[in-house]
């Protein structure tokens, strides 16, 4: 009996979720191919000619799975830290512990009020709304919305917010307690506990990319890296790549993006094309700024809603280990990782983007003009796909695509492979490429890409 022969398009979390369950399960007939020269994907981290470590953006580790816990384990033993998650909010000229809304008691007299009055003016049911704008009034109330959800999440998405579904919500954004905000105010007191873990791992060495070069390594041998995937033919189950090699499988796992996939096709309905034309994606720019001083800030990552700089998020990356410095010395080195989006609504233009980083770090406070010239590396990554965005028709235009790819005995999962950004992060898309394989081989349901 022939052993069913099943590849994976993409070496990032969710292919290496899909492999590490296939090893685990002693499938023998797979092979992973990756367009890059490295695994990790989104989650890959580059050491830059000046000894700098840098992520693809701020990358936490917030688990939800005991799973991937210990595939995590498995690849750094010991050789990670552990850190409290901290975060603010610059704002106003001073920041703000976050989530926001919670703190708000921070912001001058008007601002406060404003927010305050707000909350107490609300009215309507958040279920009621029809998009992600007009459930933001409704929870948030007009000041909240107008110093900190609006102008952040435009900053974030790239796109109109009434275009956003709101149904991906659930734990992503803290949502509004009216009491303890004002129990917050009366006691003075800080409100800084909300989410799903409070503390996250970050690996000692190679930033978060170490975690994926662990998992990978269990595993090298089946894969191949540099292989661009060019076309697919549904009909005869065969992939053709980039360098003219031609793949044939049985099962075909795709965690690239779903839309250009689908494109790839050498031949599918106009409606499952167009349908993946309708989809939307955010691009960005991560801006790494070494800078040979020390910052004495426990803060992990802050956001910026502000329009006086370019980043909507930066990470003090130097806090979540020494070595993503030269030499390991966080006591003459620091790293700014600031994250930017750009997309057709929000433009933003790449040769300017680190000049226009380094000056919206001076214009919200975080260096001094005088610090500029203590900046020893600047580092640019340019991320095509950063954010699926959840709009409106989202989930009528996956629905008709992935029904049709099954029926050709194609599985579409991860970031952009399922494009859900509510199961879009790295543990998500780990498991979702471990319950695929799952369901593939033992007939298991999938629960985090059904998941809601
Ligand atoms: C700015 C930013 C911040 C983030 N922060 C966090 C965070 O704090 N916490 C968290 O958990 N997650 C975070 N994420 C999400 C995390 O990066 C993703 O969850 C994860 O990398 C998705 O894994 P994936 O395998 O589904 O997709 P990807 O990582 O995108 O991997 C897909 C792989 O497919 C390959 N590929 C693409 N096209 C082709 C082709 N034609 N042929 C062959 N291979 C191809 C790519 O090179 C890539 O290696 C963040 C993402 C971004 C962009």
């Amino acid at each position: 009996m022939s052993i069913t022969k099943i590849l994976i398009l993409g070496a990032g979390p969710c292919g290496l979720g899909a492999a590490y369950r296939l090893q685990k399960l002693g499938h023998t007939n797979w092979q992973i191919f990756e367009r890059e020269a490295h695994v990790g994907g989104l989650s890959a981290s580059f050491r830059d000619d000046n000894g700098f470590t840098w992520d693809v953006g701020g990358h936490v580790l917030f688990s939800h799975y005991d799973y991937f816990d210990k595939a995590v384990t498995g690849a750094l033993g010991n050789e990670y830290y552990e850190h409290q998650r901290e975060s603010w909010v610059r704002i106003l000229q001073r920041w703000v512990p976050y989530p926001f809304q919670n703190n708000v008691r921070y912001l001058p007299d008007d601002a406060l009020s404003e927010c305050v009055f707000g909350l107490r003016q609300l009215s309507g049911a958040p279920e009621n709304t029809s998009n992600f704008r007009e459930w933001m009034d409704t929870v948030f109330g007009a000041g909240i919305v107008k110093y900190f959800m609006e102008p952040y999440n435009s900053k974030v998405w790239g796109v109109q917010l009434n275009t956003l579904s709101k149904d991906w919500i659930a734990e992503r954004v803290s949502v509004v307690d009216l009491a303890r905000i004002e129990k917050n105010i009366a006691e003075q007191c800080d409100d800084l506990s909300w989410g799903a873990n409070n503390t996250f791992r970050f690996p000692k060495r190679g930033g978060t990319g170490a975690i994926y070069e662990g998992i990978a390594s269990r595993f090298r041998n089946r894969i191949y890296l540099n292989q661009e995937m060019l076309s697919v033919d549904p009909k005869t189950k065969h992939v053709r790549f980039a360098n003219g090699k031609v793949e044939s499988y049985d099962l075909l796992i795709n965690t690239t993006p779903i839309d250009n996939f689908v494109r790839s096709f050498v031949s599918s309905p106009d409606a499952i094309v167009s349908a993946a034309d309708s989809l939307i994606h955010n691009s960005g720019l991560i801006v790494g700024v070494g800078i040979e001083e020390t910052f004495n800030d426990s803060k992990c990552w802050m956001y910026f809603p502000e329009d006086n700089c370019p980043f909507y998020r930066v990470t003090n990356f130097h806090n979540y280990s020494p070595f993503n410095v030269p030499e390991g010395n966080i006591r003459r080195y620091s790293s700014l990782m600031c994250e930017t989006t750009y997309s057709t609504h929000k433009p933003e233009i790449k040769a300017t983007i680190i000049d226009k980083t380094i000056q919206g770090l001076v214009n919200s406070g975080m260096l001094a003009e005088s610090q500029i010239e203590h900046i020893v590396s600047r580092y640019l990554i340019d991320i095509p796909y950063s954010y699926p965005v959840p709009t409106l028709g989202r989930d009528g235009a996956l629905s008709l695509i992935q029904t049709y790819l099954e029926s050709k005995d194609i599985y579409s999962r991860g970031r952009f492979g399922a494009w859900k950004y509510e199961v879009g992060n790295m543990d998500h898309s780990f498991m979702q490429g471990v319950e695929v394989v799952e369901r593939l081989l033992n007939g298991t349901e999938e629960k985090v890409y059904n998941s809601r």
